[in-house]
């Protein structure tokens, strides 16, 4: 997805401004590109109307480029599209039932137990119920969980119905004082008659404050078909997305919430019972887009970065002579932007690396950084692919590092040349526009 709209907004950003039909070539481009991140034809057509709509006879801001509003322009209405978020609903009296439904294999037991974990650590007590009766493993599984975070697990073997079971969890959830009774339903491979009349029957006894409809973020077109479904027996109250962790862009979240109007509550990150996120629409519509979060560094880079350094850096970076003079300079420039912690995650790919590093030890190595890079000769600095073995070693000695350190800047230095060309797809022509709109 991202090369293809980086391809596009690339073409947008070499010219002067956004008319109707460089709209509309960017608007086929984005279309396929989002019916490729599996984003229902229906959704995709509704949202492409409306960015149209906005974007012909859109000002194009001073301080932007054509592409950047663009940009601009499609992030914000997939984060309007997306909606907002939206907490569970404990408001009442206690116990509040959470219902999660879905098709087999979507992640509904690791999520009621990823929201037990959730719960618990709120101050509530949650109660477990292993309403799934058709699979002995699936009850032995919700309970193995169970005991990992220390949540208890009513249970009441596979020859009860579903919503006995689940009523006499709720009649045990008032006896103990538990707060909130999280049901882990079966699922079926597809939608299936005999699946929604117990769900309709477990519903029916007790009264769910939330439905929650689960979806596997690889669900493809299919998804819309499965909300509706699952929506028209079982009123659903909220989405959760799982397995956001794989290589889903997540386009399934666009359509099931444009299909049923119901709020994306949470996101599964990974097999781990923490691996849980609350929904930031900002956050997924980015991922959706396929940029990582570089719309934000672009956002922070307007405000930080003069429009004159940027045109230097621009131009340096089109004769493709960015050399280490400017990488320390851009190091500089980011040191500027905030905490590094904050920056790294920002950069795509980069994000989780950000989590488990030591910042300190990041600003100690800007530090060393800057030491070798003043350890460079002039030619060095200006032309790296010179630096072979002996002029790595001969750096390493002059300021007090080891070849390896050399070899990991050399390194970094690689892959911020890749980000800079990146940011540089997206159009950072602030200077060659100035003054035109
Ligand atoms: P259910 O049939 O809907 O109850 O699905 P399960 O909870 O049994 O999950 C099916 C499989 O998906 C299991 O192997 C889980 O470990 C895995 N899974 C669930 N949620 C996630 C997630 O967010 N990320 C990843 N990577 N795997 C997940
Ligand atoms: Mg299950």
């Amino acid at each position: 997805l991202s090369d293809k709209l980086q391809a596009v907004f690339d073409k947008l950003a070499s010219k002067g401004k956004l008319s109707e039909s460089d709209v509309n070539t960017a608007l086929r481009e984005v279309r396929l590109a989002l019916l490729e991140a599996d984003v229902n034809f229906k959704v995709v057509k509704e949202f492409i109307d409306r960015i149209r709509a906005r974007a012909v006879g859109a000002e194009v801001m001073n301080s932007l480029t054509p592409a950047q509003q663009v940009v601009k322009i499609v992030h914000e209405e997939l984060i309007e599209l997306l909606g907002k978020p939206v907490p569970l609903d404990l408001s009442g009296p206690p116990p509040h039932v959470i219902m999660l439904v879905g098709l087999q294999g979507a992640g509904k037991t690791t999520m009621a137990a990823k929201l037990a974990l959730r719960l618990r650590k709120s101050g509530q007590r949650p109660l477990l119920v292993a309403a799934d009766i058709y699979r002995p493993a699936a009850i032995q599984q919700l309970e193995i969980l169970g005991k990992q975070i220390d949540v208890p697990v009513h249970s009441e073997g596979t020859d009860v119905p579903a919503a006995t079971i689940a009523k006499n969890a709720v009649r045990l959830a008032r006896e103990k004082a538990y707060t909130t009774v999280i049901l882990d339903t079966a699922g079926r491979l597809q939608i299936d008659e005999q699946m929604m009349q117990e769900l309709e029957q477990v519903r029916m006894v007790t009264r769910p404050a939330e439905i929650l409809l689960v979806v596997d973020a690889m669900t493809g077109q299919e998804a819309v078909h499965v909300a509706e479904g699952f929506n028209q027996r079982v009123p659903l109250t909220g989405l959760i997305m799982t397995k956001i962790d794989g290589d889903a862009r997540g386009g399934a979240a666009l359509s099931v919430r444009y299909v049923t109007g119901v709020p994306i509550k949470f996101l599964g990150t990974g097999e781990k019972l923490a691996d849980l996120e609350p929904f930031q629409p900002d956050r997924l519509a980015s991922r959706i887009l396929g940029m990582g979060d570089v719309l934000t560094l672009i956002e922070r880079a307007q405000e930080n970065i003069t429009e004159e350094d940027a045109a230097a850096m621009e131009r340096k970076l089109q004769e493709g002579n960015f050399d280490f003079d400017d990488f320390l300079e851009q190091l500089r420039q980011i040191k500027k932007m905030g905490p590094l912690g904050d920056i790294l995650g920002m950069i795509p790919g980069l994000g989780r690396m950000a989590k488990g590093l030591d910042m300190n030890e990041a600003e100690k190595n800007l530090k060393k950084t800057e030491a070798i890079i003043s350890s460079m000769t002039v030619q060095e600095r200006r032309h790296p692919h010179i630096l072979n073995a002996s002029r790595r070693r001969r750096i390493a000695a002059g300021s007090g590092t080891t070849v390896q350190d050399v070899n990991m800047l050399i390194k970094q230095f690689r892959d911020m040349q890749k980000m800079m060309k990146q940011m540089g797809l997206l159009g950072n022509g602030k200077g060659k526009k100035k003054g035109k709109r």
